[in-house]
Formats: structure tokens, sequence, C-alpha cells
């Protein structure tokens, strides 16, 4: 059966795409599965780990509590599933790689979103920093621990390229980011793979669809704020509907859609490029990652334009909307209390993280324990740690 699989992803796939038969394989020599390709395999590990779990309660721009409605890391993390294998598939890529690599993209991002990214970021400034995609990295290699025989989930060297956003395997490897078994690939290739192109792009366009939409439900943005963007006025100004809310539903449709669209298109025009095939076929060699090539999965220059002015628009007015940066100052807050507390009684930590301590420096499990709790539990920590008598009021 899995046999049969690789053979038709090597007859049907793009020369382009990278095919599980050809993966560099894992850091831990294991046994093929019988029924389903490593990439398969891998999608379904991280569906399974406790990290891809408790994206549920991780904010992505709302803060978990504020609403059931707002998406959350978990919720836009399926959107990204879904557009970058709507994207790969077009693309005729390896569609389980992209499924696999957008499950595992945001597994590193702490609770409360990027205000608490940049605080531990400071926090651990002497240490070696902290970034989500170096710390998905970790959270796959190191800290998700459901095997016997090793540590982490043992994925193949292609997912795991995902979290070389960045850095490098050998500067993550280095930083202590990376399993030390990661020096297997030290040689491995510099350039991210197509199935990864198409992730990073489907994370765009997920979170800008989605955060407008989040945003004009909640209020904090408006239809006539929104309006002199010129993408968006083209989706708004043909959406159709018998209400408000419908006719928001079909502009985010169609924003998604424009995008989709866009991107595929613009990636078939460089790809028949023949300067592009013939640098390809020079450089790629076996498999598709050994080739150092420029990024070709992207927005056509108008949509990139168009992208640019979407971003920053939210971030003026999103993501620092007054109600958002008050939640965001809370949040760092909770992390510097959270952090400080933690490193003058490690005792306080998940017995898991203070067996850690045994060979790792406490700041690195410090953050490691924060940066995996949800937004609900850091909280909870935080009042029962500093304020353990409010506890007690609370409940009566
Ligand atoms: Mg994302």
């Amino acid at each position: 059966m899995r046999e049969e699989c690789e053979q038709r992803e090597l007859e049907t796939l793009s020369p382009l795409a990278t095919a599980s038969a050809k993966s560099l394989g894992r850091l831990h020599p294991e046994q093929e599965h019988p029924l389903r390709t490593a990439f398969q395999r891998d999608r379904d590990r991280l569906i399974h780990s406790t990290a891809f779990r408790r994206l549920e309660y991780k904010t992505q721009v709302f803060v978990n509590h504020e609403g059931d409605y707002y998406r959350t890391r978990l919720t836009h993390t399926l959107e990204v599933v879904q557009i970058a294998r709507s994207i790969a598939r077009f693309l005729r890529l390896n569609e389980d790689l992209s499924e696999a690599m957008a499950l595992a993209h945001d597994l590193g991002h702490t609770p409360f979103g990027h205000s608490a990214e940049s605080v531990l970021d400071e926090l651990m400034s002497s240490h070696g920093g902290f970034e989500h995609n170096a710390q998905g990295l970790r959270c796959v290699d190191l800290l998700e621990t459901p095997y016997p025989a090793f540590e982490g989930l043992n994925l193949t060297y292609e997912v795991r390229s995902i979290f070389t956003k960045k850095s490098s395997f050998a500067d993550l490897t280095r930083r202590g980011y990376a399993s030390p078994q990661s020096t297997r690939f030290a040689n491995g290739p510099g350039r991210i793979l197509l199935e990864a192109q198409v992730v990073d792009l489907a994370d765009s366009i997920a979170y800008n669809s989605h955060d407008i939409d989040d945003g004009l439900k909640s209020g904090l943005l408006t239809e006539s704020a929104l309006a002199p963007i010129p993408l968006w006025n083209e989706v708004a100004s043909n959406a159709e509907g018998r209400d408000a809310s419908i006719r928001r539903h079909d502009a985010v449709r169609r924003l998604i859609n424009r995008q989709v669209t866009d991107v595929v298109r613009e990636t078939m025009r460089r790809i028949a490029n023949p300067d592009f095939t013939s640098a390809f076929d020079a450089q790629g060699g076996d498999h598709p990652a050994l080739a150092a090539l420029p990024r070709v999965v992207d927005f056509s220059p108008e949509m990139k334009q168009a992208d640019t002015e979407l971003k920053s628009f939210l971030k003026d007015r999103l993501y620092r909307h007054p109600s958002v940066l008050r939640q965001m100052e809370r949040a760092r807050r909770m992390i510097l209390g959270l952090f400080e507390t933690y490193t003058l009684h490690p005792e306080q930590m998940a017995s898991q993280f203070r067996a850690r301590l045994d060979h790792e420096p406490s700041a690195r499990v410090v953050s490691d324990y924060i940066a995996g709790m949800t937004d609900r539990f850091a909280e909870e920590e935080y009042v029962s740690l500093h304020f353990p008598e409010s506890i007690g009021k609370r409940s009566r």
C-alpha cells in the first residue's frame, strides 16, 4: 500500500514536488509504516500531539475567553491546512507534506500571542532568545515525548524544515532548539521546499482574512475604516447577501479566493519560465530541496502590494487597537511574573519540566514551560502563585 502510494506520487506530482519516497528521513531510524507514507505518518503524529491540542486554548488575536466565535490558534491552523492543501493540489505539489507542515507551523507559539513571545524573547536575551518558529522545532524534537525509544515526535527532515523560516538547522541545533541528532542533516539543503513556501502563503492568506472577519465581528474594525483598502473595497463591493453578516462572510470568502487564485496563477507562471526549470534541473538533483533556488510560490506583484496594504492596516487598526493592547499588556505582566516565580521556585513547575533541569539551563526550561501553556492555564497559574488569597474569595 505505502509503496503504491509513493509510486503514485512519483507518477502524478510535479517534478518540483517533494516525493515521500525521496525523504531524507528521520532523526532516529524507524521502520516505514506498511500503509502510510512518511509524510502521512508525520501528519498523524502531529494531530495526536499534546502541543497540537493546546492550540485550541491559545490566543490568535483575541484572548481565548473573549468570545466563543473568534479564531484561536487551532482554528487558524485548520484554515491554514485547508488553504495550503488547495494550493498544493493545484500546483501538483505534495499535499500530505503541506498538510503536515501547516499542522505544525504554529506549535511553538506562547499563550496570549505575540506580546508574550516578545516578553519571553527579552527575558531569554542572554540565554539564546525566544522565537516561535525555533520553539516549534524544540517542541517536535524534544518536548513532546510520547515514544519509549526517543525524545520528540521523530518527524521527517522535510516536515521539520517548516521551522527553519528564520534560522538554519545548523543554527537552531547550535542554540539548543533542535535535537542534537539534527547534525545528521547539517549539510542539508539551504532552500525552503515548495510545500513550505505554500504553507507560508496560506498562513498569510488565512490570517489576513480571518483577522478582518473577527475584527469586523467584534466591532474593533468597521467597514468604513476598511473601505480605503483597495483589495477589501473590491471584494466588499462584489459581496452579496441579505444582511451585513452574510455580506461580510461573502466578502471574506472572496478575499481568500482572490488571494489563493493569485498565488496559483503567479506560481504557475514562474514555474513555466524556462530559466527556472533549467536552474531547477541543474541544481535539483534527486531531492528538490537540494537546489538553492529563489522563492517561487508567491503573490503577483499587484497582490503583494495589496497584501502589504492590508497587513499594515491590520497592524495599525486591529493589532494596536486599545482593547487589544490592553490584553497584551495584561499578558506581558503575567508572563513576567510567571518567569520570575518559576526561576526562583522551579519546584512549582510540572514534574516533566523539573526533570529537564538536570540537563538543561533553568531559563530554557522555564521558557519551555511557559510557552507550552494555554491562555487559561497561564492565567490561573499567575493568579494562584501571586494572589493566592483571591482564589478563596472567588470561589465564595
Ligand atoms: Mg500561523
